[in-house]
């Protein structure tokens, strides 16, 4: 196992780690504070982490890491129905609220 992302925003994980699914690259993800109990952990504590399992698609996976925060040229950027933030294209929920971009 290795770890591949980790940012103190959960959606950003989240996002990451739908991404690296959709690729069939298996991962974990650790420090969910989503799903914890609330007053667990605190949240500035922990940051959750994405862990990729099979050290064969780490590259791959990084690369997708990339391409999701740094965005395709060719895609654009798109802005949340809801909240009004500005995501990457790769990213299909909002890092800020979590909406999906899809459903409006
Ligand atoms: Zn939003």
């Amino acid at each position: 196992m290795k770890l591949i992302y980790t940012h103190d925003n959960p959606f950003f994980v989240f996002n990451i780690r739908n991404i690296l699914e959709n690729n069939n690259i298996k991962c974990e993800v650790r420090n969910d504070i989503l799903s914890s109990a609330a007053g667990e952990v605190p949240p500035t504590d922990v940051w959750p982490e994405i862990w990729v399992l099979h050290e064969k698609d780490y590259q791959k996976a990084e690369e997708l890491v990339k391409l999701a925060i740094h965005g395709d040229t060719k895609a654009t950027s798109w802005f949340c129905q809801n909240c009004n933030e500005t995501n990457p294209p790769a990213f299909e929920l909002c890092w800020c609220c979590g909406k999906d971009h899809k459903t409006k």
